[in-house]
């Protein structure tokens, strides 16, 4: 056991569940170095103490009343936590600096998620360096830095007749790969992202659940931008597993399913903790996992499919028609089924967590990019590292159909195997002794130590 080194690090992770994982593998990771840990949280998605018996949790008010508390339009639920959680924020934090000074052990730092952009106002206040964590791609990011110059060059607001055509300030994106996020007003959007922009330049430092081989090309130009200390470390999951810092309960059924599933015959379907789809897309979805006769695992989250709670648009009788073939449950435990040998295919939305998680089992993708960053993590799959396809038009059930055989069946998808299994064989060795992400975890802990 690592000796405890007397210093505190305050962690800060944005509500939403692919936000939540990383910081919490991360907050594992420096406790494994010897530092004390306090999560401090919102009340809206807080974490399970009761899993993390090592860390002191501290809730602070989000003020979010009644239909606030929802992800449904996660633009106006971040830019409002930014705006509720700042003195709530600033007065604990200053609260605790002053007594843990008579305390003996000293607060060294804060991590916050990149989004809770209020936080450098904070720590410069309080006169706390703090480092952000970027939970999505380096190469994404370049994407969110690059939005005045789109907007300046027309590519933004995205228009149906360009979609098609190349960024060359991007490459290799193409209009329809730009990052955007949906909500009432863009302009929201477009400021939110330049806040959170300008305010991770300001910051000590960016960990990123990356790795330095995997995104070499955007990290290196990054560097050349930048001029704060960037930390790779990723992929977190790899270190410690999500399962402690789940939000919904994980249908363990589903492994002893897959246990009776020949070796990478089964498509396992999820589009994580934020898209919604809408009923015909669901049916089309459905139909076309029918139709391609391969078994699968679908995971249909509560509140998917929009104005439903859970499977009622699904047809009658469906599940007795595909038989043993398919089972659909409401959350799966995904690390473990990705790394079931039964499991050929993962049909994305392409966040970056999963993305991550499928590089590192080998696993070949069908991606179905709903907002912002998936779309950049969608091209990169199927146009840089070519180990799945990019399910782009409109959701038809024969299209779903053709790129699950391509994906499952064809040689191009045994290519794409092939192909990814150079991918996890670099993943599993980064993070091992003497590996790109290892030893930046180790400057990171040194760089901390220095504050
Ligand atoms: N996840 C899970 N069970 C599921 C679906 C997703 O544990 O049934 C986890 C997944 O392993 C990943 C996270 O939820 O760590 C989703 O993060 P991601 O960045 O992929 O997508 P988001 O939910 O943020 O859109």
């Amino acid at each position: 056991m690592q000796q405890r080194l007397g210093q505190q690090i305050i962690l800060f992770p944005l509500p939403l569940q692919g936000h939540l994982n990383p910081m919490l593998q991360l907050a594992n990771l420096l406790y494994s170095k010897g530092f004390s840990i306090t999560i401090v949280h919102t009340e809206f998605n807080s974490p399970n103490p009761a899993n993390h018996p090592n860390f002191t949790f501290h809730a602070i008010a989000d003020g979010l009343k009644g239909s606030q508390a929802s992800t449904q339009d996660s633009v106006v639920l971040v830019s409002l936590l930014n705006i509720n959680c700042f003195t709530p924020f600033h007065d604990w934090l200053s609260e605790l600096l002053s007594s843990k000074i008579s305390d003996g052990e000293s607060i060294t730092c804060l991590i916050t998620d990149a989004i809770w952009h209020f936080a450098q106002g904070v720590a410069d206040r309080l006169n706390i360096p703090r480092l952000v964590l970027k939970t999505s791609s380096v190469s994404s990011f370049a994407g969110f830095a690059a939005i005045p110059l789109l907007l300046e060059k027309g590519y933004l607001p995205k228009r149906e007749s360009l979609l098609e055509e190349p960024v060359p300030e991007l490459p290799p994106l193409r209009v329809k790969d730009l990052p955007v996020i949906k909500t009432h007003d863009p302009e929201d959007f477009y400021g939110l992202m330049s806040s959170v922009e300008r305010e991770t330049n300001a910051s000590a430092g960016i960990i990123w659940n990356t790795f330095e081989q995997l995104e070499e090309t955007s990290l290196n130009k990054l560097r050349q931008e930048i001029g704060i200390p960037i930390f790779p470390v990723g992929p977190l999951h790899k270190f410690f597993t999500a399962s402690s810092s789940r939000l919904l309960a994980q249908d363990l059924s589903s492994i002893s399913w897959l246990n009776q599933q020949a070796t990478n015959t089964v498509l396992y379907v999820s589009f994580g903790s934020l898209a919604t789809i809408t009923e015909t897309e669901f049916l089309e979805i459905a139909w076309g996992l029918a139709n391609s006769k391969q078994p699968f695992l679908w995971v249909v989250r509560p509140g998917l499919v929009c104005n439903s709670e859970w499977l009622e648009p699904l047809p009658k009788g469906f599940l007795k028609m595909v038989g043993g073939r398919g089972k659909i449950i409401k959350w799966a435990p995904q690390q473990e089924v990705l790394a079931h040998p039964a499991i050929g295919g993962f049909w994305t939305h392409s966040g970056w967590n999963s993305t991550l998680e499928s590089l590192c089992e080998g696993v070949p993708m069908i991606c179905f990019p709903c907002i912002g960053d998936q779309m950049v993590n969608s091209r990169y799959v199927s146009h840089i590292w070519k180990v799945g396809v990019s399910l782009e038009k409109r959701l038809k059930r024969e299209e779903i159909e053709r790129e699950i055989r391509r994906v499952m069946v064809e040689n191009e998808g045994q290519e794409m195997r092939e192909r990814i299994m150079y991918w996890k064989e670099k993943l599993n060795s980064c993070s091992r002794q003497g590996g790109s992400s290892y030893n930046y975890l180790e400057s990171l802990a040194a760089y901390i130590s220095s504050f």
